[in-house]
């Protein structure tokens, strides 16, 4: 499978937020998002780019969605078009689908330092869901799932040194998480307000249900 090997902070400041890819980096002052002269869009004479137009505003919320979840084109339209099939506001169910991702429900909770860390963890077998190894990070949980980490002495380790890193992070309503035990359960599925990314999703269904 192919895989983004370019400079992860470019993809920040294109999309001008903070997709925090780069773990425990990303809440330091060394972050360039924080700097006011590197947080411009890459790039030569970003000055004198304009607005854009109604298809450049649809591309980048597209292409800010694909990059927070660590997607590529193919599996992101795969979600989008099971997204279409549900019963509720396309966009909604779109965004509520990628936040039960295995990987960003393992960073959610804090036993990864990023979703790409979360990806490797459930790659390479740490995790567990309802007492089962599961290695796919594209995995949809579901209310009632009890995700926990391998019972070795290495997975313990590592994802105990994440939990302790991101102690002050902010609890989510839908996971109910035993830092002690390392073990997280899902109470329930994602809402809208859980999905933190500042993203106009009805822009990302104009674009893709043509
Ligand atoms: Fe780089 Fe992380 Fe800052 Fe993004 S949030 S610009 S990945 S350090």
């Amino acid at each position: 499978m192919s895989r983004y090997i370019g400079p992860v902070c470019r993809q920040c400041r294109r999309e001008g937020i903070k997709l925090m890819i780069k773990g425990p980096r990303c809440e330091t002052a060394k972050c360039p998002m924080e700097k006011q002269w590197r947080s411009n869009p890459p790039g030569m004479h970003a000055w004198r780019r304009g607005k854009g137009s109604g298809y450049a505003l649809r591309l980048r919320e597209k292409q800010k969605v694909k990059r927070y979840y660590g997607l590529f084109e193919r599996q992101f339209m795969i979600y989008f078009r099971h997204a279409e099939r549900a019963r509720e506001n396309t966009g909604t169910a779109f965004l509520k689908l990628l936040e039960r991702r295995l990987d960003n429900v393992i960073y959610k909770a804090g036993l990864a330092s990023s979703r790409k860390g979360g990806r490797v963890m459930v790659g390479h077998g740490h995790i567990y869901v309802n007492g089962r190894r599961v290695d796919r990070p594209g995995y949809l949980v579901n209310q009632g799932d009890q995700i926990s980490v391998k019972p070795s002495e290495r997975s313990k380790k590592l994802a105990k040194s994440y939990m302790e890193f991101s102690q002050d992070k902010a609890q989510q309503p839908w996971l109910q998480v035993d830092a002690s035990k390392l073990e997280v359960t899902v109470a329930a599925l994602p809402s809208r307000d859980d999905v933190q990314i500042p993203v106009e999703e009805q822009l990302i269904v104009e674009m893709c249900s043509r």
